[in-house]
C-alpha cells in the first residue's frame, strides 16, 4: 500500500522544522520547504517511524538520506531562488532534490548507484516532483547542460572536482563537503569571474564519500 501524508506527519514535520530553526537555520523559505516535503515517503520502511527525527538514516546501496539540518544548511548556503538551474550530485533518496524543487529551482540530479537512481524516480514521480534524472558519475558533472547557477554535492570529496568548477555560471554558487572519512568541512565557492573563485568554510559535517564511476 502506498504511504500517505496525514495530520500526524504534518504535526511531526512542524516539530522538526522548529528544531532545525533552533539549531540556527533562519531562512524562512528553506524552513517552509522542509515543512512541505513528506520525508517519511523517502525512507526505508524499517526506519519510517524515525522520519521526523533530525538524523541521517540508511537507504539502499549502503548510502544515507541526509540529516534534515544538513539538507537545510546546504540549501541555505546555496541561496536558491525560483527558476535557477541547479545541478545536484548524489540524488540518493531524492529528499534533498524535493527541497530544491519546493524552492522553485530547476533541478538536474545525478546518481551513480543504479538502484537509487531508479528508487528516487519511483518516490518523486507520484509526489509530482520533476527534476531531470541522470544515472552517471557526478565527478564529471553534466557538460552538455552547463552552465549551472548552483551546484550542490551531497557526498564528500577529498578535493573539489575541477569539472564542477568549470560548469558553474559566473555569479554561481557551489556547495560541497570537502575532506576524508573522518569528517569534512562545508565549502562554498562563488564564481566571481571566469578565473576568479571566492572560497569560504562553513563548519564540519559527515557525509558518505563521492566515488568515481557508476555502479550497476
Ligand atoms: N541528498 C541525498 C544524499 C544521499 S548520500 C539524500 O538526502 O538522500 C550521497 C549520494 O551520493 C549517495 O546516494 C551516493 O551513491 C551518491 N554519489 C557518490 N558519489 C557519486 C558520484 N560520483 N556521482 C553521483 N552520485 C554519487
Amino acid at each position: 500500500m502506498r504511504q500517505t501524508d496525514g495530520y500526524r506527519h504534518k504535526g511531526l514535520r512542524k516539530k522538526l522544522v522548529d528544531s532545525i530553526r533552533d539549531k540556527g537555520i533562519d531562512s524562512e523559505e528553506v524552513l517552509e520547504a522542509i515543512g512541505r516535503v513528506p520525508r517519511h515517503l523517502f525512507m526505508d520502511s524499517s526506519f519510517i517511524n524515525f522520519s521526523y527525527t533530525d538524523k541521517a538514516f540508511p537507504i539502499a546501496a549502503g548510502q544515507t538520506i541526509s540529516q534534515p539540518y544538513t539538507v537545510a544548511f546546504q540549501t541555505e548556503l546555496l541561496e536558491i531562488k525560483k527558476h535557477l538551474k541547479v545541478l545536484e550530485v548524489g540524488t540518493g533518496s531524492g529528499y534533498q532534490t524535493a527541497v530544491l524543487l519546493e524552492l522553485g529551482a530547476r533541478v538536474y540530479t545525478i546518481e551513480r548507484q543504479r538502484q537509487l537512481f531508479l528508487d528516487a524516480q519511483k518516490t518523486l514521480g507520484p509526489l509530482n516532483y520533476k527534476p531531470v534524472f541522470f544515472y552517471g558519475d557526478g565527478y564529471e558533472g553534466l557538460p552538455s547542460y552547463m552552465p549551472f547557477d548552483r551546484i550542490l554535492v551531497t557526498a564528500a570529496a577529498s578535493e573539489i572536482p575541477q569539472s564542477l568548477l568549470n560548469q558553474l555560471a559566473i555569479g554561481g554558487i557551489l556547495v560541497i563537503p570537502e575532506g576524508g572519512k573522518r569528517g569534512q568541512k562545508m565549502i562554498r565557492v562563488i564564481r566571481e569571474a571566469e578565473d576568479q573563485f571566492q572560497r569560504t568554510e562553513h563548519g564540519y559535517f559527515s557525509f558518505v564519500p563521492l566515488l568515481r564511476g557508476k555502479n550497476q
